[in-house]
């Protein structure tokens, strides 16, 4: 480092703690995000292209776009009417769909349709909720642990405040909800208070062939044609509080909806999103990747493929049971292709390594200042140590992951065991779907778990959780499982094992499991069932590994505070803090990309596209229908005059991951022009390292929403609410 840079250097490490968090001082030109609700005021968004104020879009003393927004069963939607209209994707009403659905009335391949509110059905298991109020409670739960030095028990000192605060904001008022959600790892928290509906009702779903159209061929890929919209609404209780569903509820008012634009937007137009995106982990360190790329992206992809093939090979010639996989196996796919996307792109951009150089850096940049070096220069070998503890139980922690949810059978032992101790605890002491309030909706996943059981699938994927504890080397043995298996060699043996766990089992049988969920830890144990023995066992082991898991996290959160300090000082800059489930804006224009050497492609698909696409048959069929329309290209008023026929989806460079899917997509006045639900498969990278080279979001164009609305099913009703007509 030469003199002169040396010393603003050491003016930057002097000044720099006395410039608060949110100075505005040390904000950089922002490239890529998925800004917090706290930090809109600080971006140029008029510069950026928004032609509105920003005060509507965000305005925590009155009304704005953000009131509009609806987090719903993991995807994100938005009012689009004062009657508690909602927009979100196909994708993301998938599972009510199909429960909605029988092979004579069959919602999910025909589509859905309600002419009048009366019409309209319950879409069972969705919840959706809306942010009350938010507050930053980092002080709070920080200042609890400020003289904890022990990491066990600063882990346990922050849980316990986090739950303390959770039962206050909840105290009052049984509408809302809270959570804490980790801003940045070990330093900032901030508590949403979230209002909930419990009655959420299916008002207008295309044919699947319409709202899934390419399937997983044409996941995560561009260009594509899919019509990935539904129309949901929310209803409450007549005094407007929730409710669980009842013929006497009515239509949610919302405080803000947003307005339907039908004339579109053109490439280069400025374009925002507001959304829930799940998680992203783009400052975890070099050590993190590695994990995912060695043991997590392969581990899972491999394991969800052989769960997709078996759901195929059953539903084969099997009409109910293919509509009983079909949500389930949309889901495994669409993570196992995104995995297998993230693969590609470490190796293509080959990240862990370029993430260890820019470690390398900074260490050399520690080393060069005794101040810096005396408080830091520990910190990056000690993060290392910790991945390298982590990494010895990475396989088994992945399996008993799995282990517990994959099957049916060993999920129900697994749940009813977890909830006699939860439900031991008092009420605010307990992990948030055992409380009292929640217990109800529990119990009936229960039942719903019951309902999709089917005995060879489970087997089946029992017997090959097993080869995989089987085949882990010495040092990462299942205890339970070799214990369960001593003595039996062959396969023939091994399956015996696992066919006697179903034979006659209680917990398959509804009254016996029901008269089983009250029960105490030590009641179940005393049953002898098989299966609860066998998950008590492996719980043993869980329970130790887990722990050695939670003090890793204990540690490495309090390291990453150092890492984040000293990346700032390095860079400096501030950063965004990872995707976090929390209401996030994120904005950017409509643009294409050059995917790979020689190709360019164009930020918009047309009708035109669908059609023949639709030439190939397999994922690409589309409804007769649909052809005999576009064959008279009557279009209507949702014909772009750039294309000369109907958009049916856009690309752009705004930043989004899983959770963001159903997210509107607002044009420069904040009013809806498209719906988001997928990302390139470039971008399934985005995770780990966003790039405008490669970060490619898709949504699907309101032009082509409100022409199949039009077109399939007749809903004038609905493009009256619309105010389209
Ligand atoms: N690729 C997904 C789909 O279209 C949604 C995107 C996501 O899961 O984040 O089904």
């Amino acid at each position: 480092m030469n003199f002169k840079k040396h010393v603003l250097f050491s003016v930057l490490v002097l000044i720099i703690p006395f410039i608060s968090l949110s100075s505005e001082v040390l904000f950089p030109r922002w490239e890529e995000g998925m800004y917090p609700l706290s930090e809109i005021k600080k971006l140029d968004l008029k510069k950026a292209g928004l032609k509105i104020d920003i005060s509507e879009v965000y305005n925590p003393n009155g009304v704005s776009l953000v009131d509009a927004l609806v987090n719903i069963g993991g995807c994100t939607g938005s009012f689009v009417s004062g009657d508690g209209l909602i927009i979100t994707n196909h994708h993301c009403s998938f599972g009510a769909v199909q429960a909605a659905s029988t092979l004579e009335n069959n919602y999910l391949e025909n589509g859905f349709v309600a002419k009048c509110k009366e019409e309209e059905i319950q879409a069972k298991g969705m919840i959706c909720k809306i942010i009350d109020s938010y507050e930053d409670v980092s002080e709070k739960i920080l200042s609890a642990v400020k003289d904890v030095t022990d990491i066990k028990e600063r882990n346990k000192t922050i849980d316990k405040v986090r739950k303390e605060l959770i039962t206050q904001a909840e105290a009052g008022d049984k509408t809302i909800r809270a959570e804490i959600a980790e801003m940045f790892e070990g330093e900032t928290y901030v508590l949403f208070k979230y209002k909930f509906f419990k009655d959420v009702r299916l008002v207008y779903v295309p044919p699947r062939s319409i709202g899934e159209f390419g399937g997983e061929s044409d996941n995560w890929v561009w260009p594509r044609h899919t019509g990935d919209f539904s129309f949901l609404r929310a209803y409450t209780a007549p005094d407007g509080s929730s409710a669980e569903y009842s013929k006497e509820n009515i239509p949610f008012k919302p405080k803000q909806y947003l307005k339907v634009n039908p004339d579109g937007v053109n490439e280069n137009d400025f374009l925002f999103i507001l959304g829930y995106p799940g998680r992203t982990y783009r400052h975890k360190p070099s050590q993190f990747l590695k994990l995912q790329e060695k043991y997590q992206l392969p581990f899972i992809s491999e394991f969800y493929d052989f769960q997709i093939e078996q759901m195929l090979k059953l539903g084969k010639g099997n009409p109910s049971l293919e509509l009983q996989f079909a949500g389930k196996i949309k889901g495994l796919a669409n993570t196992t292709k995104n995995y297998k996307g993230k693969l590609l792109g470490l190796r293509r951009l080959n990240l862990v390594n370029k993430k260890v150089e820019e470690e390398k850096q900074l260490q050399a940049f520690i080393d060069s200042s005794p101040e810096l070096k005396s408080k830091y220069g520990n910190l990056l070998p000690e993060i290392a140590n910790v991945y390298d503890d982590i990494e010895k139980n990475v396989s088994r922690s992945l399996w008993f992951g799995q282990m517990s949810r994959s099957t049916i059978l060993i999920s129900l032992a697994n749940s009813l065991l977890e909830c006699s101790v939860e439900t031991k605890k008092p009420d605010n002491e307990r992990k948030p779907a055992y409380k009292e309030q929640n217990l109800p909706q529990y119990k009936k996943s229960f039942e719903t778990a019951l309902s999709n059981f089917n005995i060879e699938f489970d087997t089946t994927i029992l017997a090959k959780l097993f080869q995989y504890a089987i085949n882990f080397n010495d040092d990462s043995r299942v205890d339970a499982v070799d214990k369960l298996i001593a003595g039996k060699e062959n396969d023939t043996q091994i399956h015996d094992v696992i066919n006697n766990f179903y034979d006659d089992n209680d917990l398959l049988n509804k009254e016996e499991l029901d008269e089983m969920f009250g029960k105490s830890y030590e009641e179940l144990a005393d049953i002898d069932n098989p299966v609860i023995n066998f998950v008590i066992q492996l719980k043993e082991q869980q329970k130790i590994l887990e722990e050695k898991n939670s003090y890793n996290e204990g540690l490495l959160d309090k390291l990453s505070v150092n890492l984040n300090e000293v990346k700032k000082i390095w860079k400096k800059t501030e950063f965004i803090p990872d995707a976090n489930n929390t209401l996030r804006l994120t904005y950017g224009y409509v643009r294409g990309y050059t995917p790979a050497d020689a190709v360019y492609y164009s930020p918009f698909t047309s009708l035109k596209g669908m059609i023949e696409k639709s030439f190939l048959g397999g994922d690409y069929h589309i409804p007769n229908e649909l052809y005999q329309l576009y064959m008279k290209k009557d279009f209507g008023k949702f014909r772009s005059k750039n294309l000369n026929d109907v958009p049916v989806a856009l690309l752009y460079n705004m930043d989004t991951t899983g959770g963001n899917s159903g997210s509107p997509i607002l044009n420069a006045n904040g009013e809806i022009i498209g719906v988001n639900y997928d990302r390139a498969y470039e971008a399934t990278i985005n995770d780990y390292a966003w790039s405008e080279d490669y970060s490619r979001s898709i949504g699907v164009d309101i032009r082509f929403v409100l022409w199949v609305v039009e077109n399939f099913g007749a809903a004038d009703n609905l493009l009256k609410e619309l105010k389209i007509n």
